[in-house]
């Protein structure tokens, strides 16, 4: 078996910001400050690369306390200074980046703000999306903060050029969201479960199908039924489910929890597949008495024949304008130096042969 590993990208800043806030100053992924040319740098492998991912910035961060997330209040450090999704963030003055992105407008595929809970948040995303859209047509998603909006917000950034609307919903059942994302140990700004569902209904009802997505992390503590049964929860209210890898963030909360094995991921890629595109239901699936995927009853042909299609193990993301994949987010759920644990690009013949490794099928498909 042969396993790709990636090196880590290697960054010269060009220009480096220490200060600026929203909606005046922005922080780009270090992936995008590369494809925008901001700085310099490969990846370890050549594809293209042209989903843009922005983040507001203030100087005392985000309110939240999530116990895996990079911005989190109680990890340690300044705002300047975290990472996020363990990644560098470097900060940008939104003109010149707007400016950039319009003379670079062919090669981008998806635009992205990721709100973060600040009382200003929705008033500065919305001004950020209205200088975008002045200059640049490429397709424009929010990741939205819940607890910062309303429907008539939504509406707001619909009327405003926005096309795709993500939910990091992350935990996938209420009892975990509310362990590591409701129960903080700082106080202040606890998220609500209920809050994050109906903005997602919101959203599905203003944006309309397929153009609402949640983020769900796998390794917060679920099960393997509680994620297949939020994607198809989801599906059934034509709503993306996007797949994200727990990636301990040094310092956080979960900073040494351990991530979820490559084959319980891999398995996880596998049946989302088999749920959403080939319309498995519960009855397809088998689990053991806690929750872990035990079976998959199908022919064992055709489930290999969606693994080696490959589309299951590429990064899920908002699309281009024709479909094509959008927002790639390279080393959002794994670290540049290990194996891709979900592929920016089509999985090629050697890194598909590792995949068939990493999923060892054997004796879970159960041919009916
Ligand atoms: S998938 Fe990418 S573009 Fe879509 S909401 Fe999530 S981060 Fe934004």
């Amino acid at each position: 078996m042969t396993t790709t590993v990636g090196v880590e990208p290697k960054f010269r800043p060009r220009r480096e910001i220490v200060g600026g806030t929203s909606p005046e100053y922005v922080r780009i992924s270090a992936a995008s400050a590369m494809a925008l040319s901001f700085r310099s740098g490969r990846f370890s492998r050549d594809f293209a690369f042209g989903g843009i991912n922005l983040l507001l910035n203030y100087e005392d961060g985000c309110r939240s306390d999530c116990s895996y997330c990079g911005l989190a209040r109680t990890r340690p450090g300044s705002y300047e200074d975290k990472s996020f999704i363990r990644v560098e963030w470097p900060l940008i003055e939104t003109d010149v980046l707007v400016d950039r992105m319009a003379e670079k407008a062919e090669t981008l595929t998806r635009l992205c703000i990721s709100m973060v809970t600040s009382p200003f948040a929705y008033r500065d995303t919305l001004e950020i999306t209205k200088r975008i859209r002045r200059k640049v047509t490429t397709p424009l998603s929010i990741l939205v903060a819940p607890p910062t909006l309303n429907r008539t917000k939504l509406e707001g950034f619909a009327e405003a050029g926005v096309d795709m609307i993500g939910i990091g919903l992350d935990a996938v059942t209420e009892e975990l969201f509310s362990k590591h994302r409701t129960d903080v140990p700082a106080g202040g700004a606890g998220l609500s479960w209920d809050k994050y569902w109906s903005v997602v209904r919101d959203s599905r009802e203003i944006f309309g199908p397929w153009k609402v997505n949640c983020h769900t992390v796998v390794g917060l503590g679920e099960t393997d039924e509680d994620l297949l049964e939020i994607f198809w929860r989801l599906a059934w209210m034509e709503v993306f489910a996007y797949l994200f890898c727990f990636n301990p963030e040094p310092d956080s909360r979960l900073g040494e929890a351990p991530k979820s094995t490559i084959r319980r991921w891999r398995r996880i890629q596998l049946a989302k597949r088999l749920v959403e595109e080939h319309g498995y239901s519960r009855g397809d699936f088998d689990f053991d008495a806690s929750g872990a995927l035990i079976g998959i009853r199908g022919a064992r042909v055709a489930v290999e024949d969606v693994v080696d299609e490959g589309i299951a193990f590429m990064t899920n993301g908002c699309p281009g304008e024709s479909g094509e994949p959008g927002c790639t987010r390279p080393y959002g759920s794994y670290r540049p130096s290990e194996q891709f644990r979900d592929f920016p690009f089509m999985p090629d013949v050697v890194d598909l042969a590792a995949i068939r490794g990493e999923l060892d099928l054997g004796q879970l498909i159960t041919e009916e």
